[in-house]
């Protein structure tokens, strides 16, 4: 990375880091991917139940294979036999020890805005686990919630449609066409101002662009 981008990366992610903790997240900046993931094993302890909320983010950061050496459970709907047992997994995400997730956005206030087909990923992310393990590349801060609804509808929504394989209007457009189709995954959007009341969240800020 140009160093002069390095730089500005790391002052914006430093200063969300800062903006997050004011809205009561537990928020750390680290400055790239292999440093996020270590930090990431660091956090969870052997045993513990993990969720995973279909995050490119966290797929990317590759940390099954080192959970599933320290007998913890993965919660990955992804990783299901067929629908039904991708559904029960959806629910046992929503009590896990630790829930992981991106975010589609995160403002410079601090603040996190996410949209979701199912919802099964926002639930957890507000409420059910015992903590919530967020990792945002420094791609996703926005300036404010308008950017980061345009951010979704004209950019990570279609992306995640192509990810995913879905026929739905935007992946032969590059935006959104509001639609109206079984597959949408456009049916839940959540703002947190501030970490929910009683909930341990992390915002693990990370200085380079990651998941979509
Ligand atoms: S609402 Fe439909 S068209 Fe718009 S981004 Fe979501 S899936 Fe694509």
């Amino acid at each position: 990375m140009d160093q002069n981008v390095k730089l500005h990366t790391e002052l914006l992610g430093k200063a969300t880091v800062e903006a997050l903790k004011k809205n009561c997240f537990q928020a750390e900046y680290l400055p790239d991917a292999a440093s996020a993931k270590k930090r990431l094993l660091e956090m969870i302890p052997a045993g513990a139940s993990v969720g995973f909320g279909g995050s490119a983010t966290i797929k990317y950061l590759d940390i099954k294979e080192e959970l599933a050496k320290r007998n913890c459970v993965c919660y990955d709907h992804n990783a299901a036999k067929d629908p039904e047992e991708a559904q029960e997994i959806r629910r046992k995400q929503l009590t896990c020890d630790i829930f992981l997730s991106g975010s589609n956005a995160v403002t410079r206030d601090g603040r996190l805005y996410n949209v979701d087909g199912r919802g099964n990923r926002v639930a957890a992310m507000i409420f059910g686990p015992r903590e919530v393990i967020i990792v945002a590349g420094a791609n996703k801060i926005v300036a404010n919630l308008e950017e980061a609804e345009e951010r979704v509808y004209g950019y990570a929504a279609p992306i995640n449609n192509i990810r995913i394989g879905t026929d739905n209007p935007c992946v032969r457009i590059g935006h959104c066409m509001d639609c109206s189709t079984p597959k949408r995954i456009c049916n839940v959007a959540t703002i947190f101002h501030k970490c929910p009341v009683g909930m341990k969240t992390t915002v693990l800020v990370v200085g380079e662009a990651l998941g979509y």
